[in-house]
């Protein structure tokens, strides 16, 4: 059932709202959603009753595919019983997630069979643009729609301005990755952004400085023995959760040596919550510890002397930097984590090989975010795990049938000269491949130069952004917008066209998961039932879009396959026959290798770097100023925070539960109802506080209290904890929508609307923990 959410008040006629100033809006966006010549009424579901006399036994049949509810995009089987997919399971022929899902899963039903998806492309005919306005949505055929987005499209490449298209793409298959990239280089825009930078951009560019290779690091979970997991939620939001979820089980419970799990955060995670220790540490303090920890094992001789002097470099500066300034006594100060806590954590990792150090978001998404990542990856080369077994790995690719190169003409030549409008590789952000939450800004103010017209892809970014508020105003001063996407979602609310996409289990695409197995392993995604409405899959439009646009764009797509089926079929030509693929649902590469040291380190040494010479490079090619010695070492400086600490004397933590579904919904019951598994409820949001900090503020545990920062203020409920550092406010992030469906519409609220905006200025990413705020009673 759900319980009286945190902001929403009883409207009569039974209908939750959210704010007052969601009211209005709310109401239209039901009936602009809820209109029956958008959703097309005669659409059956799964919940339709069985009709009478069709008591016949039911055609059954499990086909093999893949989810996408999370980047991790597992595969799995759907069993399809009288045409309607009934259940979904993990695919055991897969050895990523070695046939398990996560519990997000179980969700695909519902994200197929939403009655509130879009089924026909629909055009804005209110030329007003904003929240609590009515889009006054008309259904326009596929052909009109396409036809005008392709004039237009003509419109900009005639002016020679391609690099005013602006391309989102959220979360999208790998082959609609790949459709959507070669538009953009076909096109001639540079601007084709993605929301890498909401999420840990920072582990990229710390494991750049280290290793040379700007990507996610894999673990080889089954042969570790102990996890020193900085901020990591392992159980929650990491990726790929699936495989996480089976390793853990592994881990704890079916290797003879138990592997040892220590959690370091200032939040009591589910994940801490099933380790052996759990390390409140101040919130931004990671890097400090991660150097106590390297004092520790080089004072006391106890790092991997044969894998540090054969295959490191730069270790002295790493090592004077370690032992001069970073103490157990001195880091405890700054961490509040005890010095002989310290002593004993560095004692253990060293002493318990193959032991991995993980970095994940609580540590890293700070404005010191990357060279925090770099101090953690320095930790596994101390004890020399890496590429061995137990230790990091590194992710094999798939190797696709390759498509031809692209036949550029001048006029995408020109775009592409052009700067970003995220600022990437400039002196703001020098080593960022992406800046999502830079393009608000941008567009705001029209530099590097105005947009004429953007296209979403699957993306939510105003729901996912720290200053979320930003991205709505930014959007409205888009001259054309489109979003493609199978639902309404407040991104979309802003467009002047939307095309319905198709759901993951209605199209024919290819995946991979994130770094996680080492060895790689392609999924198929095929349709297990047949198409609702008039919905097509991404890269079908893409072919559309691009062969109405004409001359180079339409070549650089000839001879693709024509469609996402032939798409799949092409690239996958070269790794297996298309009837074993279509059977099996995966292809899977060769075991992986370890110890590949002489091909492995893309750095100027060609070993694993303690002083980072592709940095030292970075910041003389862009002119920056070095502060010394130390831009070019591992090491913790402050995070800057968002607001006075004597106004705001709490730091806001919005963390990501493990039922937020990541393809930009929560509108579905089943991932409602188990929200918040470390509260116990679901269908809402809590202000989780100290139980000490919150009864000196004469706050009652369940009672409403506001949440404000420098930039606004949210009201939630009050709920006390053990497990939350004294200093810390933390908030679940995924609710707080007002469009996308009537499941989630006015649920709770989204710790966003009060973040600040800021950076880790070397790699784009948000900050997203570094608001300050206060807490009173409401
Ligand atoms: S981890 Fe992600 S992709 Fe895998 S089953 Fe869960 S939601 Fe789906």
């Amino acid at each position: 059932m759900k319980s009286e959410d945190a902001v929403s008040q009883k409207k009569p006629g039974g209908l939750k709202f959210n704010r007052r100033t969601f009211i209005k809006l709310s109401a239209l966006t039901g009936v602009a959603i809820g209109a029956g010549q958008i959703l097309g009424p005669a659409i059956t579901h799964s919940s339709d009753p069985v009709p009478p006399g069709a008591a016949a036994p039911l055609d059954e049949k499990w086909i093999n595919t893949s989810c996408i509810n999370c980047p991790a995009r597992c595969a799995i089987k759907v069993r399809v019983a009288g045409g309607k997919a009934v259940k979904i399971t993990g695919n055991p022929l897969s050895r990523v997630s070695e046939g398990k899902v996560c519990p997000r899963a179980y969700v695909g039903l519902q994200v197929l069979y939403d009655q509130g998806r879009v089924n026909f492309p629909l055009k804005r005919t209110n030329a007003q643009k904003g929240k609590g306005v009515d889009p006054k949505w008309q259904p326009v055929s596929w052909e009109e729609a396409l036809d005008e987005i392709a004039r237009r499209l003509q419109a900009i490449r005639q002016k020679e301005e391609p690099h005013k298209l602006l391309l989102f793409s959220g979360l999208n298959t790998r082959s609609s990755e790949d459709m959507i990239a070669r538009f953009a280089e076909a096109y001639g825009t540079p601007n084709l952004v993605s929301g890498d930078a909401l999420e840990a951009e920072t582990l990229k560019a710390g494991n750049w400085m280290a290793d040379g290779r700007y990507g996610d690091v894999a673990y080889d979970l089954d042969n570790t023995n102990y996890i020193l997991a900085f901020g990591a939620d392992i159980l929650e939001s990491s990726r790929p959760l699936a495989r996480l979820l089976r390793k853990w089980g592994k881990m704890r419970r079916e290797k003879p040596n138990r592997t040892r799990i220590v959690v370091i955060n200032p939040r009591y995670s589910l994940t801490a919550a099933k380790s052996d220790l759990w390390a409140p540490i101040n919130p931004g303090t990671d890097a400090a510890l991660a150097m106590a920890l390297a004092h520790v094992i080089i004072r006391e001789n106890l790092y991997d002397s044969a894998f540090v002097s054969r295959w490191t470099a730069g270790f002295d500066a790493y090592k004077k930097l370690a032992l001069d300034e970073y103490s157990p006594e001195e880091v405890a100060k700054i961490t509040g984590v005890d010095a002989d806590d310290i002593r004993k954590m560095a004692r253990e990792f060293a002493g318990t090989r193959p032991a991995i150090a993980i970095g994940g978001r609580e540590a890293v998404d700070w404005t010191n975010g990357s060279y925090t990542a770099y101090a953690i990856a320095c930790l596994n080369a101390l004890v020399g795990s890496i590429d061995v077994p137990g230790g990091v790995i590194y992710q094999e690719g798939v190797k696709f049938s390759p498509m031809p190169g692209i036949a550029e003409d001048g006029i995408a030549k020109k775009g592409k000269s052009q700067p970003a409008l995220d600022l990437r590789k400039t002196a703001k952000y020098p080593l960022a491949e992406v800046v999502t939450n830079q393009i608000p800004e941008s567009l705001l103010k029209g530099e590097p130069y105005p947009v004429e017209m953007a296209i979403g892809f699957n993306s939510n970014f105003n729901m996912l952004s720290p200053g979320m508020e930003k991205w709505d105003e930014a959007l409205r001063k888009i001259p054309f917008y489109v979003h493609i996407a199978p639902f309404v979602s407040e991104m979309a609310f802003d467009a002047d066209i939307i095309l319905p996409a198709t759901t993951y289990l209605e199209e024919w695409a290819y995946d991979f998961s994130p770094p996680g197995s080492g060895f790689a392993e392609l999924k198929l995604k095929q349709p297990v039932v047949p198409l609702r409405g008039k919905n097509r899959p991404i890269p079908e439009v893409i072919f559309e879009i691009a062969k109405k646009t004409g001359g180079a764009v339409a070549n650089a797509f000839a001879g693709l396959g024509d469609n996402a089926e032939g798409f799949v079929k092409y690239r996958t030509a070269s790794l297996l026959s298309w009837k074993e693929f279509v059977e099996t649902g995966v292809w899977i590469g060769n075991d992986y290798e370890y110890r590949k040291y002489e091909r492995l380190f893309a750095t100027p040494s060609k070993k694993f770097e303690f002083y980072s010479g592709n940095m030292k490079a970075l910041f003389a090619a862009k002119k920056l100023a070095a502060a010394g010695d130390l831009s070019f070492l591992p090491h913790y400086g402050a995070p800057k925070f968002l607001g006075e600490a004597s106004a705001f004397p709490l730091v806001l933590l919005p963390y990501q539960p493990l039922m937020v579904v990541e393809n930009g919904s929560q509108n579905y019951p089943w991932a409602q109802e188990a929200f918040l598994p470390m509260c116990g409820v679901g269908w809402q949001v809590f202000a989780e506080m100290n139980t000490d900090t919150a009864k000196k503020l004469g706050l009652k545990n369940g009672g409403f209290v506001w949440v404000e920062s420098a930039s606004g203020k949210i009201r939630a409920k009050v709920k006390f904890s053990e497990g939350i550092h004294p200093e810390v406010v933390a908030m679940a992030t995924g609710q707080g929508h007002w469009s996308y469906g009537k499941w989630q519409t006015g649920i709770g609220v989204n710790p966003n609307e009060i973040t600040g905006l800021d950076y880790d200025s070397l790699s784009g990413q948000s900050a997203f923990f570094n608001t300050r705020v206060k807490v009173y009673k409401a």
